[in-house]
């Protein structure tokens, strides 16, 4: 069962002026669609072929770079989309923000410290807000394609909100301005999801 492209839950356009409708069409026309179609090639004869995407990252041997890479790249931008909502901002809610703020104080603190770790991850990667079974939240980053599911990656559980930090995802609108990005980008988080996310994984 090959994995496909999923449509984007909203209109290249949705996300402006946060994000441009060029970059939006590259990243997920281009770039996406290329990670899909090299998970699959990659996936040919493989023991984890028919397994979910959750799976074959738990379970991926960290040497096979095409499936890291490919395999990453998949899951972490279907779940960017699914981050991301023209309808987004604000805070999240429930149980969530408590956790939250059991441990930065603050949204604002939190805000802080995520977009810290997002400015500070040197080269190509990913920022993730990860829960931990109970609920625990915890912070960390990961270089280029990796992820918190895959074996010895960042904070282990399970990341409910990923920030691309690649170049390919900003560089259009913002060039270097990565912390122009990130502010942006907390204008549009899709807290909805997020909390969704922290209720099934928590
Ligand atoms: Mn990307």
């Amino acid at each position: 069962m090959a994995f496909t492209l999923p449509s984007l839950p909203y209109s290249n356009d949705a996300l402006e002026p946060h994000i441009d409708t060029k970059t939006m069409e590259i990243h997920h026309g281009k770039h996406h669609n290329g990670y899909t179609t090299k998970l699959n090639d990659s996936l040919v004869g493989n023991e984890l072929e028919n397994k979910s995407i959750e799976e074959i990252l738990k379970n991926l041997d960290m040497n096979n770079t095409a499936l890291r890479n490919n395999g990453g790249g998949y899951f972490n931008h279907c779940l960017f989309w699914e981050s991301l909502s023209p309808k987004g901002g604000g805070l999240p809610t429930g149980r969530l923000l408590d956790a939250i703020n059991s441990v930065y104080k603050s949204f604002e603190s939190f805000k802080n410290a995520f977009s810290n770790i997002a400015a500070t991850r040197f080269g190509s990667g990913w920022a993730w807000l990860c829960v931990h079974p109970g609920g625990e939240i915890e912070l960390c980053s990961s270089a280029n394609q990796d992820n918190p599911l895959m074996p010895g990656i960042g904070s282990g559980g399970y990341p409910i909100l990923g920030l691309d930090v690649w170049e390919h995802a900003y560089y259009l609108n913002y060039q270097n301005r990565r912390p122009d990005y990130i502010n942006a980008f907390f204008e549009i988080i899709n807290w909805e999801n997020v909390n969704k996310l922290y209720e099934l994984h928590s």
